[in-house]
């Protein structure tokens, strides 16, 4: 029940795990040492328990696909359990069999550094994508030697942290974690997660890791969850510092018996158990049920048949095949926002172009945040993916511009208006360092740092056309007379990892065309986050006119503009709204057909609608189904996203989609706290994000 997370004398880890203090270890890597361990632990215990060695594989071991939010872009749920197993193939050829993965926290403040490990802003996008996850985490088998545990994270609520501000507090009322955040944590039950991790947070007072309601009568009851739970790092002993408990022993007390399986690092099951035992405030069969919970998956894992890992195996590490996905997934995570005058792809007639910006040839930084064991030195940045590929055919000019994101010198900005003028075309890599996102990274101001904003309009002041390429771990609010008014295309990547150079220049110059859609909402001003699609209506929506600080009469009389529910200085609108991303050819949504306008709860709706191509490009399409619905025992969102598909159209070409909806799935938790359909009005949208689309209308009765 205990693990540890090694430092200084690896002989003192060894003495720990010969006394049998120890269960799991993480951050350990090596296999040799991983296998001396488990000698250790398989012939000298007492009890002869293999060691579980766990590890942060987030998104890549050493082929580093993009951050979870860009492999969310994709909308791939596929090629997400791709990159799991390539994640695992690598992990688990070193001897790691555990990762702390995926992330499926709801993410809707950016100011969250952690926003990057999530799959962002909604619950069935997350869920779909989750589970996808852990499949390809898990394999077919658990057992199988290439097959690492899947541990989704963090449960529950961590994404809620007030202000945008890691590990603060959550107040999230039981509908409203019902509904949106725990759906992702049970389908990762549901593709047959092995473990679970606690939250950081305390949810209206109480912390996730003494949380019986969460672990015990969710997690165990409601879902039949038989695999394990492990603390976050140290969260048992820091309900001492929350105020929840009085000392380590009665965090041990409270954490055990509320559900926490394994300890991670903060030892107070191994100094404190045994008197608790002997107290009676921990009961012989509490501990029996964690342990069995353990036990069962070091089984399933096949641990105790095969503890050791193959040691002179051909290396899989950066394989050629891993590398092909990794640019892949890079290239389908990334999310045109803006293309004027069609300006990409780069034209045959661009002779000269400019490469500047901090992000060109940031080798560690493209990387991300918890890249542990990727090494930078196999990175491809865009600069050298462009020189690779075309230097012989044009002429590239570079220079940084600025050499860090947040650095405040201009000095270096009239270098790059220099090759600017001298270009075709400008690009300018811009963005976030990886240090700025994940985990204790937040931010209160997301605006692009630095001198960055000031290096594209003294670009755009040359009159060339200048293309942002941004990579960062959040959406900046790149925007308001500023970097995207400056750029004539805006290609957004949250970073795009080990392969992200290739990717980006394969659709620069239309070697591969953008399909990635927003997973998340892009703010126009950090003062309106929270702000996501899947809001709920109140009383006096925003309607379309409102007035704006500019327009406002001075002394105007108190009710003159109105009353309804916006920003009097940013309006109600996002810079660019969840689902949205362009592609560099057009579609076309016609005849959407709904297969009964009156089904009642138990009929399963097949909704229909024809897709075209009606641009230059063959290109892929996320066709997107929300449904609204309209009025309930309590409020509901405007919107919800209920099915998506990722179709591919060549020029010309029409698809009828078809999505297979059971009015099932439209249930939600009513006034009562039960999950149900109640019938009533729904609105239906099939569309190309959360703000476009054919709607339809239909009536479930009884
Ligand atoms: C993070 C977890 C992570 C753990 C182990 C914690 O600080 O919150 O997500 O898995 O450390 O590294």
């Amino acid at each position: 029940m205990n693990q540890i997370s090694p430092w200084g004398d690896p002989t003192q880890t060894a003495d720990l795990v010969r006394k049998g203090e120890v269960g799991s270890i993480l951050n350990i890597t090596d296999p040799v040492a991983i296998n001396a361990l488990q000698q250790v632990a398989m012939e000298e215990s007492r009890l002869k328990i293999p060691l579980l060695i766990g590890r942060d594989v987030i998104h890549g071991f050493k082929t580093i696909f993009p951050i979870p939010l860009g492999q969310a872009a994709s909308f791939n749920p596929e090629m997400i359990e791709e990159g799991a197993r390539i994640a695992a193939i690598e992990a688990s050829s070193q001897g790691i069999r555990w990762t702390f993965a995926p992330m499926i926290d709801i993410a809707r403040d950016p100011r969250w550094g952690r926003m990057a490990e999530s799959l962002g802003e909604d619950t069935y996008l997350t869920s779909v994508l989750g589970a996808a996850m852990v499949r390809g985490f898990q394999g077919e088998n658990l057992n199988d030697p290439a097959s690492v545990a899947a541990c989704p994270k963090h449960f529950v609520g961590y994404g809620a942290a007030e202000g945008g501000r890691d590990y603060n507090s959550t107040f999230i009322p039981e509908r409203l974690l019902r509904n949106v955040y725990l759906p992702p944590f049970e389908a990762a039950v549901k593709a047959g997660a092995a473990t679970f991790m606690t939250s950081f947070n305390d949810n209206d007072g109480v912390p996730s890791t003494g949380n019986k309601f969460i672990l015990k009568e969710i997690l165990r009851k409601e879902w039949n969850f038989d695999g394990f739970v492990v603390s976050d790092w140290a969260s048992v002993s820091e309900m001492i510092l929350h105020g929840f408990c009085k000392d380590e022993k009665e965090a041990a007390e409270k954490a055990v018996n509320a559900g926490v399986d394994m300890e991670m690092v903060s030892y107070t099951y191994v100094n404190h158990m045994k008197d608790l035992l002997n107290e009676g405030k921990v009961k012989m069969e509490t501990i029996d049920h964690a342990v069995r919970n353990i036990l069962r998956i070091k089984y399933r894992l096949g641990l105790f048949e095969n503890p050791y890992i193959e040691i002179n195996k051909a290396s899989v590490l950066y394989a050629d095949e891993h590398l092909r996905k990794a640019r892949e997934a890079a290239i389908q995570s990334a999310i045109l926002l803006k293309n004027e005058d069609n300006i990409l792809p780069v034209s045959n007639n661009i002779k000269t172009i400019a490469v500047t910006g901090p992000m060109a040839d940031v080798p560690h930084d493209q990387l991300g945040t918890w890249v542990f064991d990727g090494d930078k030195n196999h990175t491809q940045t865009p600069l050298q993916a462009l020189r690779e590929e075309y230097e012989e055919k044009l002429r590239i000019l570079y220079t940084p511009g600025t050499t860090y994101s947040r650095e405040m010198q201009t000095n270096g900005i009239p270098e790059a208006v220099r090759i600017a003028r001298q270009a075709d075309i400008v690009f300018a890599f811009v963005g976030e360092e990886s240090i700025l996102s994940g985990e204790a990274h937040c931010l209160a101001d997301l605006n692009l740092q630095g001198a960055q904003s000031q290096l594209i309009s003294e670009l755009a002041k040359t009159g060339k056309p200048v293309v942002t390429i941004v990579m960062a771990g959040r959406p900046l609010t790149i925007t308001i007379g500023r970097d995207v008014e400056n750029s004539k295309a805006v290609l957004y990547n949250f970073h795009p990892g080990t392969m992200g150079g290739p990717a980006i220049s394969d659709l620069l110059f239309g070697k591969a065309v953008p399909g990635g859609k927003l997973p998340v909402t892009i703010p126009k001003v950090t003062g309106q986050v929270p702000i996501y699609y899947a809001h709920h209506n109140t009383g006096r929506p925003f309607v379309g006119n409102e007035t704006l600080l500019a327009d406002i009469p001075r002394e105007a009389g108190q009710t003159s503009l109105g009353n309804t529910s916006f920003y009097i200085d940013a309006g109600n609108e996002p810079l660019y709204p969840f689902g949205y991303g362009l592609s560099y050819t057009t579609f076309k949504y016609d005849n959407i057909s709904i297969s009964s306008v009156r089904p009642n709860a138990s009929d399963i709706l097949s909704v229909k609608c024809d897709i075209t191509n009606t641009g230059p490009y063959d290109a892929t399409e996320v066709v997107q189904l929300y449904v609204q619905d309209c009025y309930a025992s309590v409020t509901r969102p405007v919107k919800e996203l209920k099915r998506f598909d990722r179709i591919y159209l060549k020029t010309g070409e029409t698809k009828t989609v078809t999505f297979t909806l059971p009015v099932e799935e439209l249930a939600f938790y009513t006034i009562d706290m039960k999950k149900t359909v109640e019938p009533g009005t729904f609105k239906l949208w099939i569309g190309p994000n959360s703000r476009e689309g054919l709607t339809a209308d239909f009536e479930v009765i009884n």
